[in-house]
C-alpha cells in the first residue's frame, strides 16, 4: 500500500495539476470568446447594421422619392388648376389626368380632392365626398392646415381593399397660392414590408421606421420588435425605456440597450430627410453570439474532459510507479528474493503462525564458501551471477509456504513450515548437495561453489531473534567443522 503522506503529496499534485490545467483551458476558452464577441459587435455595430440601414434606404428611396416628385408635379400642374379654377367641369378629363400619373408612372393609385366641392376624384371616376367628421377623412382636413407643401402619411386605401398604402398628399394652390384642394399619389408598401421582412428572416434583425415624434409608422409584416405596431409611439413600450433613458429617440446613430428582460440589443438609427422618416434596425445581442456562446460550451467541456484524461492516465501513472517502488522496497535487486525488510513481516506472520497452531517451525541461514575468493579469482560480476543462480537453486528446493529471503552478502535464510527433525535436515541437505552438485556459469566459465547452513527449530518462548541467533551459532560450527555441510543446533554436522 502507498504511505499516507505518498498518497497526500499524490493529491496535491493531482490537485494543482487540475487546477493548472482548468485555470489554463478557462482562461483560453474566455480569452477566446471574448475576442470573437468583440469582433462580433464590432462587426455588427459598424457594418452589419449601418449595411442594412443603407439597403433599406436605397430602397425606400427608389419607392418613395420618385412619388413625392409626381405628386409635386401634378399640384404644379396648370391643367389641373386651371380645371379646379374654371369649376371642376367635365369630370371626365380630371379622370383621364389622374389615369395617365397612375398609367404612366406605374403608381398604384392617383387623386385630387377639391377645396371648393370636397369632391374625391381618382382615375376610376369620382371616390366620394370628404367630410370633417370622418376619421377616414382627417389627412385632408389636416393637410389645409399645414404651412409644409406635402406630408406623407401611411393609412389604408379605400379604394384598394383598404391595403397599407402610402400616400403622399400635396397642397394645391392657385395663382395667388391659396390653396384649392389636394393632388398626390398612393403607393403600396408591400414592397417595403418584403424587404423587411427578408431582411428579419435573413438576418435576425428588426427592420421599422418611426416619424420624428417617435411614433412607429412602418414595420415588417409580423409586427416590429418588442410587439411594437404601426402608430404606436416609442415612448409607450416598456422594452424601450432603457434606451429612452439613454437618449431622446429618434437620434441618429449607434445605440445599445437594454430591454425588459434585460437583453442586450445593438440599435441603428437613420434620418430619411427626404420623408422626415428615421430607419431603424435592431439586433439582439444574444442570436447573434448563441454560437459562438455554444462553441464556448464545446470548448469547455472538450476542455474537461482533456483534462479527466489527462488527470486518470497520471493516477494510473502515479499508481503504478508506486506499486512498483513498493515492490522495489520489499524485493532484493539482484536475486529478487524478498529482502531482510519483508522478511521481517513474513518471519513474524510465520512464527506468529506457528505458536498459534503449536507448528513446527525450521529456520535455515545458509552462507556461500569462500565467496570472497570466487569474487577475488573470477570478479565481482561473477559473484552477483553465481548469487542469481544460488537463489535459483534455493527456490527450486522449497516449497511455496516456506519463507526465504537474502539475508545480505551471500547469506540466505529459510524458515520451513510444518517441517521438524530429520525432515528438515533433509531439506537443508538436499540444497547443500544441489550446491555442491551444481557447475555455476558466467562468461562461459564453470564455477563451483559450496554452502554452509545452520539449523535450528522454534521452542516455546522463542523470538525470531532467538531463532535465528541459535542457527547463526550452528552455521558458525559448521563453518568451523570445514564448510560445505548442515549443522544443526543440536547435533553434529551432518556432512563432511
Ligand atoms: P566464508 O566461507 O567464511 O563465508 O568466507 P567468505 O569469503 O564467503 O566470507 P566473507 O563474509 O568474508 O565474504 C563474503 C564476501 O561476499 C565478501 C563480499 O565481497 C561478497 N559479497 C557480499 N555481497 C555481494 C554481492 O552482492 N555480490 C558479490 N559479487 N559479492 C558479494
Ligand atoms: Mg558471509
Ligand atoms: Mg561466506
Amino acid at each position: 500500500m502507498p504511505s499516507r503522506s505518498a498518497l497526500l503529496s499524490q493529491r496535491s499534485l493531482i490537485a494543482a495539476l487540475l487546477l493548472l490545467l482548468a485555470c489554463g483551458f478557462l482562461a483560453t476558452s474566455l480569452i477566446s470568446y471574448f475576442a470573437s464577441r468583440s469582433a462580433i459587435r464590432d462587426g455588427i455595430v459598424n457594418t452589419e447594421l449601418p449595411l442594412t440601414s443603407d439597403t433599406v434606404y436605397s430602397e425606400i428611396q427608389k419607392d418613395l422619392i420618385r412619388p413625392v416628385l409626381i405628386a409635386s408635379m401634378m399640384a404644379q400642374d396648370t391643367f389641373l388648376r386651371d380645371w379646379v379654377l374654371a369649376g371642376e367641369q367635365d369630370t371626365a378629363r380630371i379622370t383621364r389626368f389622374l389615369g395617365e400619373v397612375v398609367g404612366k408612372q406605374d403608381i398604384f393609385t392617383s387623386f385630387f380632392v377639391s377645396e371648393r366641392s370636397l369632391t374625391y376624384y381618382q382615375a376610376k371616376g369620382v371616390l366620394k365626398q370628404v367630410r370633417a367628421d370622418s376619421w377616414r377623412d382627417a389627412w385632408y382636413f389636416r393637410l389645409r392646415q399645414m404651412k409644409s407643401p406635402y406630408e406623407i402619411n401611411v393609412d389604408v386605401d379605400m379604394a384598394n381593399q383598404d391595403s397599407l398604402t402610402v400616400f403622399i398628399n400635396y397642397r394645391v394652390l392657385d395663382y395667388q397660392q391659396r390653396f384649392i384642394g389636394a393632388a398626390g399619389v398612393g403607393l403600396s408598401v408591400d414592397a417595403v414590408v418584403k424587404l423587411i421582412d427578408t431582411y428579419q428572416r435573413r438576418y435576425q434583425r428588426s427592420v421599422f421606421f418611426i416619424d420624428a415624434e417617435g411614433k412607429v409608422i412602418l414595420t415588417g409584416s409580423d409586427g416590429g420588435p418588442h410587439g411594437l405596431k404601426g402608430g404606436e409611439p416609442l415612448a409607450e413600450n416598456a422594452d424601450l425605456r432603457g434606451l429612452l433613458a439613454q437618449r431622446p429617440v429618434p437620434s441618429q446613430g449607434s445605440h445599445e440597450y437594454k430591454d425588459s428582460q434585460g437583453h442586450s440589443h445593438f440599435l441603428n438609427v437613420r434620418h430619411l430627410p427626404e420623408l422626415d422618416w428615421y430607419l431603424l434596425v435592431d439586433k439582439r445581442e444574444g442570436g447573434a453570439l448563441d454560437r459562438i456562446r455554444q462553441s464556448l460550451y464545446l470548448n469547455l467541456a472538450i476542455c474537461a474532459m482533456i483534462t479527466l484524461v489527462v488527470l486518470s492516465l497520471l493516477n494510473g501513472m502515479l499508481r503504478r510507479h508506486h506499486l512498483s517502488t513498493e515492490a522495489l522496497a520489499t524485493l532484493d535487486t539482484l536475486t529478487g528474493l524478498p529482502n531482510r525488510r519483508s522478511f521481517d513481516l513474513l518471519a513474524a506472520q510465520a512464527l506468529l503462525a506457528a505458536q498459534r497452531d503449536n507448528a513446527p517451525l525450521v529456520a535455515l541461514l545458509i552462507d556461500l564458501d569462500h565467496f570472497k575468493v570466487l569474487n577475488d579469482t573470477h570478479g565481482h560480476l561473477a559473484g552477483d551471477e553465481v548469487l542469481r543462480q544460488f537463489a535459483n537453486v534455493l527456490q527450486g528446493s522449497l516449497r511455496q509456504s516456506d519463507v526465504l529471503c537474502r539475508w545480505g552478502g551471500e547469506e540466505f535464510v529459510v524458515l520451513l513450515r510444518e517441517v521438524q527433525g530429520r525432515q528438515a535436515i533433509d531439506v537443508a541437505e538436499k540444497i547443500r548437495r544441489r550446491t555442491e552438485q551444481l557447475t555455476f556459469s558466467h562468461d562461459q566459465r564453470a564455477l563451483r561453489l559450496t554452502a554452509s547452513i545452520g539449523l535450528s527449530a522454534l521452542q516455546p518462548g522463542d523470538s525470531l531473534h532467538t531463532l535465528l541467533s541459535r542457527a547463526d551459532r550452528a552455521l558458525y560450527r559448521a563453518k568451523q567443522a570445514g564448510r560445505n555441510r548442515v549443522c544443526s543446533e543440536a547435533t553434529e554436522p551432518t556432512h563432511e
